[in-house]
């Protein structure tokens, strides 16, 4: 079995990612199919890719779509400004020789799982400069602004770089709400900085099979952590035991502000 990190969940603890852990593969909640939702109908309306409504409930596609018609004057712009446009591009990336190449999906034809060396990720937003040997990478996010990570940037930095040959990658959040889009400053990274973040992605998968829990308020977003009471031994900060829902999802809470 390989590994499950992924460049979404490029965090300083990746114990949980290990394929000796028994890490539960938990279905998406409603932020989560809205935010699918949201990615689906923008790849469609810049794309023409038919986004398959009938697989979500009317209530997420409701709110998705109500995201959706306040992000759509600004994708419009973004797709107008100069540069090569790629979305919802998805690369897989070997930290071992630093390749990057496109690879199908999960559930797709010839979809594999990633190698112990390799990392997925699927980029929603790129542009390029081909003259300026410059990029732009945008990750649209409709969730809390507190579970984003700046790491998935510099990961997806790395793999444009590896892509299309660029030096310089600039790289920001954009986060979508009903009534607001707020894109985040930029985050840039020259020749240098991408070369080691690439060496940091390397160790990573190198010493990935020998990881240690590490706790912090990343913590929260692992799907350790997230997976609520008992698996993670560095999470639980007490033995209390919660057997219904409602009481164990008042632990998880205090546990989340106990952990930030
Ligand atoms: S809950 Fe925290 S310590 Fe445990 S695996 Fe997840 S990130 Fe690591």
């Amino acid at each position: 079995m390989s590994h499950r990190l992924s460049f979404s969940r490029l965090l300083p603890c990746v114990w949980w990612a290990r394929p000796d852990v028994d890490c539960p593969d938990d279905p998406p909640g409603e932020k989560a199919q809205i935010g699918t939702c949201v990615h689906g109908l923008s790849e469609e309306h810049l794309t023409g890719k038919v986004f398959d409504r009938t697989k979500h409930t009317m209530q997420v596609l409701t709110q998705a779509l109500d995201i959706f018609k306040n992000l759509k004057p600004w994708l419009d712009t973004w797709k107008a400004q100069p540069g090569q446009k790629i979305v919802e591009g998805r690369l897989r990336y070997d930290t071992e020789d630093g390749r990057a190449f496109p690879t199908p999906r999960r559930g797709e034809d010839g979809y594999t799982r990633p190698g112990d060396s390799q990392l997925t990720g699927e980029i929603d937003l790129v542009t390029i400069y081909p003259n300026e040997e410059l990029a732009e990478v945008i990750d649209l996010k409709t969730g809390q602004k507190r579970n984003s990570n700046e790491s998935q940037l510099r990961g997806y930095s790395v793999v444009v770089k590896a892509r299309y040959g660029v030096k310089h990658v600039r790289s920001a959040f954009l986060y979508a709400r009903k009534t607001k889009l707020d894109l985040e400053p930029w985050m840039e990274m020259d020749e240098d900085a991408l070369d080691a973040e690439a060496g940091k992605l390397r160790r990573t998968l190198r010493t990935l099979p020998q990881a240690k829990p590490v706790k912090g308020d990343h913590c929260y977003r692992c799907p350790l952590g997230k997976s609520r009471f008992g698996y993670c031994p560095e999470w639980v900060v007490d033995d209390r035991y919660a057997p219904d829902p409602i009481a164990e999802a008042q632990l998880y809470d205090d546990n989340a502000r106990l952990a930030f």
